[in-house]
């Protein structure tokens, strides 16, 4: 059996860059740019020649009109001659350049007038020109030296044969038909004018021929060194973002151009601000969170090993029990404060908003801490409480109480003896205070105690609530999440301390009337 194997080869380097250089946006603007300019350039060109074609062709009918004006003055009927033409004004008309050629009415020639000696008159193109003028002639120039009986016709178009043979293709012709007055022809003139027109039109194409391509070439050069110096920055960008790995998210363009390649740099650098402040955010996160989850777990595990060691009495292995215990509902708290937090990270909390009674929520809030209040010997006063309705998550709203009134009950416990939660309407707000007798906060932490897993005291983890139990203090957690509740309410969250002064804790939402 034959197998055939099928082997995929990358294309040679030197084709693989001129693929890269082909689709480059650098060679797509200059290809454009010369394809635009070099239609324009056809354009202008075609005009100027055309313009210029005009121009030349009107002077010299021009001037063959004047030395067509005299043949009526000039034209024997009787002899069928030109006459007189070799003097006075006659003289001057048929200058060097203009010459008349009278012919019969079979065509030939019968008389030239002008330009003595110089053509070669039996190669004038004598049938071109009376078939062309044929068709146009219709105008009519006038009767002869006052001989009412003959007319004349002229094609009042000039033309020129440049198929002919040199002199004659230099001439601008026009034919002046002379018929006698019942139509029949008795001669043709046909009148001439020595131009140049050939050879300057084929001059002023040849210049054009070769300034547009030149013109192209020197643009396309240019184009292309232009659009290479204005694309650099981008390969700067690219190049740079390439190197960049989520460990060196530090690194910068820093491009001072004012341009929109400046700003592009200043958006991607700033983009990589907010990105490092966001990665450093999750680095901190994770190992604050490890580190949390670190203590309660070594308690337990030394707890075990320690009973697990030797027999010990009922009393001892319950007071274990309770430890484990204690620290597995710590655990539970911040696992949950982690999930809540997570869940806000991605956007994936939804508020179930509705009218509620803020004082029953506070109410709520006291009732679940009761419990912890008579423990830590620490009365909770509520005054003002009418009711008062915000719109709002009643979960999310009653954390963020009982966050408050928990830390206030948990910091004063020792210290203080009570917890005064009042209620109040501000303008269009409605204001909780929760005010405490607790040790207050330094002002150098007040700036931060919203942060996540920050704690004023960060070697505390345990607070003594009486001679036999500790509670744990916290992870830092409970106010960063009473912050984000607030404000996804439009509401805010101040705080007033001062050591040893106790703390006051004020919320604040909209009012719902
Ligand atoms: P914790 O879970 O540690 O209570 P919080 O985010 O709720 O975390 O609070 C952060 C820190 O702010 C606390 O560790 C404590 O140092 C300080 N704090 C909060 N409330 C009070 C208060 N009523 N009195 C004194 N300190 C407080």
């Amino acid at each position: 059996m034959q197998s055939i194997m099928l082997v995929k080869t990358r294309p040679p380097r030197k084709v693989h860059l001129l693929r890269r250089h082909l689709y480059s946006l650098r060679f797509k603007l200059v290809l454009w740019y010369l394809l635009i300019l070099a239609i324009t350039l056809c354009l202008f060109s075609t005009a100027i020649y055309l313009l210029q074609q005009n121009t030349l062709y009107n002077e010299a009918d021009n001037n063959l009109q004047a030395a067509i004006r005299v043949l009526p003055d000039v034209y024997d009927a009787n002899s069928e001659h030109l006459v007189a033409m070799n003097t006075g004004i006659y003289a001057d008309m048929y200058a060097d350049n203009t010459i008349s050629v009278l012919l019969n009415q079979q065509g030939q020639i019968v008389q030239t007038v002008g330009r003595p000696g110089t053509p070669d008159f039996y190669r004038l193109p004598v049938h071109f020109l009376l078939s062309s003028n044929a068709a146009a002639s219709q105008a009519t120039n006038g009767s002869a030296g006052g001989n009412q009986n003959i007319r004349f016709f002229s094609t009042r178009e000039p033309i020129i044969d440049q198929s002919a043979s040199p002199p004659w293709n230099g001439y601008v012709f026009e034919t002046v038909t002379i018929t006698n007055r019942q139509g029949h022809t008795l001669n043709f003139v046909l009148v001439g004018l020595h131009t140049f027109i050939p050879d300057q039109l084929s001059q002023l194409l040849s210049i054009l021929v070769i300034i547009t391509p030149l013109v192209l070439l020197v643009s396309g050069v240019g184009g292309y060194w232009l659009a290479f110096r204005a694309i650099r920055p981008v390969q700067a960008i690219t190049r740079t973002a390439q190197e960049i790995g989520a460990t060196d998210l530090h690194r910068r363009l820093n491009l001072t151009r004012r341009d929109e390649l400046g700003e592009l740099a200043t958006t991607f650098d700033d983009m990589l601000d907010r990105l490092e402040r966001a990665f450093e955010r999750q680095r901190q996160f994770t190992a604050d969170a490890s580190h949390e989850l670190r203590t309660p777990l070594s308690i337990v595990n030394t707890e075990v090993e320690r009973v697990l060691q030797r027999p010990h009495t009922s009393a001892e292995y319950i007071q274990t029990m309770e430890i484990i215990h204690q620290e597995n509902q710590r655990m539970t708290r911040l696992v949950n404060s982690l999930l809540t937090l997570a869940r806000v990270d991605q956007g994936q909390t939804l508020l179930k908003c509705e009218p509620l009674d803020l004082s029953e929520i506070v109410v709520d809030a006291v009732e679940r801490l009761a419990c912890l209040a008579e423990q830590s010997k620490i009365e909770i006063y509520l005054s003002n409480l009418d009711e008062l309705f915000v719109r709002g998550d009643r979960l999310y709203l009653t954390q963020l109480c009982t966050n408050l009134l928990e830390n206030a009950i948990k910091f004063s416990a020792g210290i203080g003896k009570r917890v005064t939660v009042s209620l109040d309407r501000q303008q269009d707000q409605a204001r909780i205070q929760i005010i405490d007798g607790g040790p207050g906060i330094a002002a150098e932490h007040l700036p931060y105690l919203f942060d996540r897993f920050y704690r004023v005291d960060q070697s505390r983890t345990y607070n003594q609530l009486t001679d036999t139990t500790i509670s744990p203090i916290g992870s830092g957690l409970g106010l960063s999440i009473a912050l984000w509740i607030a404000q996804e309410h439009g509401g805010s969250i101040g705080v007033q301390s001062s050591p040893g002064k106790g703390s006051v804790f004020e919320v604040s939402l909209p009012h719902d009337s």
